[in-house]
């Protein structure tokens, strides 16, 4: 059989793999189902002559070890000179948040907090950062890779090991009121951590999320999620990977004696010794491969796994630049202004009900890729939390246009004239990314980030090194470890294990 290794799907984490993979020496076929690479961030024109960069437009986390891996630089990749500012608007002003320090409405206090939450961040990022962009940790990992995380965690000092011990199960509400008197600056600290939740502020460990969000955050790349997109293609291709385009994969083949290729959509077969899915757990076992040839228990954990959409995707086009009352350009934002508004957002998805006031974080992506719409007018890009892929009554037309017209409704609040500037809108509500992107539920982050679903039990325990109870079927896109996002680092560390396998120092099961 080939020696060939296929990776099916073209998102951030297969084009990572293609490279790493290629450039070890291996001989690569990645597939992609649409006519472009990119995954949820492949670029796509919504009106004539206005482009959203794909759905997704922070690229702070994009993992150092992958960059440096690929030589990124070498293909063009750049960061952002100066990291971005985040407003987070009342209507009498509200407050930026910045690397350095909170600016706005707010008193000398909560900058002193701020610093103090900053400083902790810094602290605890070489940790996070060891753990997140290692092979995962589990019960069954050798005593010197659990011997070093824990040393690493000991020479944070008593006082941080506390601290990060006494936030780690809290909720994200709770700790943002125990370090910050200004309920907007709470709400807007607060947000990042329920992305991809079907949970609210008050739900434990989601403090967890903000803390592992930030301290592995880093500049973001210039020209955003597409320039990344064609650094990794460019990469993969350099070191003689095949990227196919327009190639939907219809069924994975083999058994429960091994992987033995992949039957396409129009009935081509491809034969390959190794097959790296990149797509989610859901989709690659329970659609593309024969359940039959699963043990029970591994299908029981996929289909636990809880990846239930919660977030729309909407686009703008505006004839003007988004800008605040007293002038300033906007970039970023985040709308919610009390940990209440959040928590009432989040609160319909239980009932699979849709928020009537959603919470939106909002980027403006043409700021930093012009060419993304005429000059001068802008793109605008927004998640909206708090509408769920199973909606009660299910998805209407009527019920899509209802979250635009609620998406519309909040901005105007903080930007008055914008429904003159306003061109077009595109929602994708979570039923429609799953159409678009392949995702099952149309989740952002291809699965919940909870403690349950983290580290070695991402997706499940016998998927959670990368390998699955079907010999040389690998998984490693944003379903397991460390996660979702524009990361790359799942993809990477699944090139790490199938490399591994093959040097005889992990069974390739
Ligand atoms: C609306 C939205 C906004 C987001 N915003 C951000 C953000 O700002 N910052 C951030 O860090 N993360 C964001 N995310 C999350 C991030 O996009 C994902 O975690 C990341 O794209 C995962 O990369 P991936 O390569 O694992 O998968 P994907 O990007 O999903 O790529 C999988 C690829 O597989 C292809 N495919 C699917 N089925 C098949 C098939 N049968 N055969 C062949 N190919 C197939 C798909 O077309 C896709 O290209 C967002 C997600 C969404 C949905």
């Amino acid at each position: 059989m080939s020696e060939r290794i296929i990776i099916i799907g073209g998102g951030p984490n297969g084009l990572a793999a293609a490279g790493l993979l290629a450039k070890a020496g291996r001989d690569v076929l990645l597939l992609e189902a649409r006519d472009r690479l990119g995954g949820l961030a492949a670029r796509d024109t919504f009106h004539e002559g206005y482009a959203a960069p794909g759905v997704l437009h922070d690229t702070r986390g994009l993992r150092p070890h992958v960059v440096e891996a690929l030589d990124l630089a070498r293909y063009g990749l750049r960061f952002r000179p100066a990291p971005l500012n985040v407003w987070a608007p009342t209507a009498a002003g509200g407050v930026w948040i910045t690397q350095d320090g909170l600016i706005g409405d707010v008193d000398e206090a909560e900058n002193v907090a701020y610093a103090k939450l900053r400083a902790l961040i810094e602290r605890v990022r070489p940790v996070v950062a060891r753990v997140m962009d290692g092979l995962p940790l589990s019960p069954e990992s050798s005593l010197w890779s659990l011997l070093r995380t824990g040393w690493a965690l000991r020479r944070l000092g008593p006082e941080t090991m506390m601290e990060l011990l006494r936030v780690a199960p809290m909720s994200v509400a709770d700790w943002m009121r125990d370090t910050f008197a200004s309920e907007r600056v709470r709400a807007a600290l607060a947000l990042p951590a329920l992305l991809g939740q079907h949970t609210g502020p008050r739900s434990p460990h989601t403090a967890t999320n903000l803390l592992v969000q930030e301290a592995l955050a880093g500049p973001g790349v210039l020209g955003g999620a597409a320039a990344l997109v064609g650094h990794l293609a460019e990469a993969a291709e350099a070191q003689g990977a095949v990227l196919r385009r327009g190639t939907r994969v219809a069924r994975i083949d083999g058994d429960r004696d091994g992987v033995t290729g992949v039957t396409l959509d129009d009935g081509e077969r491809l034969r390959s010794r190794v097959v790296l899915s990149t797509l989610d757990p859901k989709t690659t076992f329970l659609s593309l491969f024969d359940r039959r040839q699963l043990p029970v228990d591994f299908v029981r954990d996929v289909e636990r796994y809880r990846m239930r959409g919660s977030t729309a995707s909407m686009q703008l086009a505006l004839t003007a630049p988004l800008r605040t009352a007293g002038g300033e350009r906007v970039e970023a934002m985040r709308t919610g202004e009390t940990l209440d508004d959040l928590e009432r957002a989040f609160d319909g998805l239980k009932y699979r009900r849709r928020a009537e006031a959603p919470v939106l974080e909002a980027w403006v992506p043409s700021a930093e890729d012009p060419t993304l719409c005429p000059e001068g007018h802008a793109v605008v890009s927004v998640l909206v939390h708090g509408v769920p892929r199973d909606l009660a009554g299910g998805w209407t037309a009527g019920e899509r246009d209802a979250v635009g017209d609620a998406v519309i409704r909040t901005l105007t609040r903080y930007f008055p004239s914008l429904p003159e500037h306003l061109v077009d809108a595109e929602v994708l509500t979570p039923e429609d990314i799953e159409a678009r992107f392949g995702v099952a539920g149309g989740h952002l982050l291809h699965g919940e980030h909870a403690p349950d679903q983290l580290l070695f039990m991402r997706p499940t325990r016998q998927a959670g090194q990368y390998r699955t109870p079907i010999p040389r079927l690998y998984v490693g896109g944003a379903s397991s470890h460390p996660g979702g996002g524009v990361t790359c680092g799942p993809g990477a560390l699944a090139a790490r294990a199938i490399l591994r396998a093959k040097a005889g120092v992990e069974p390739a099961m």
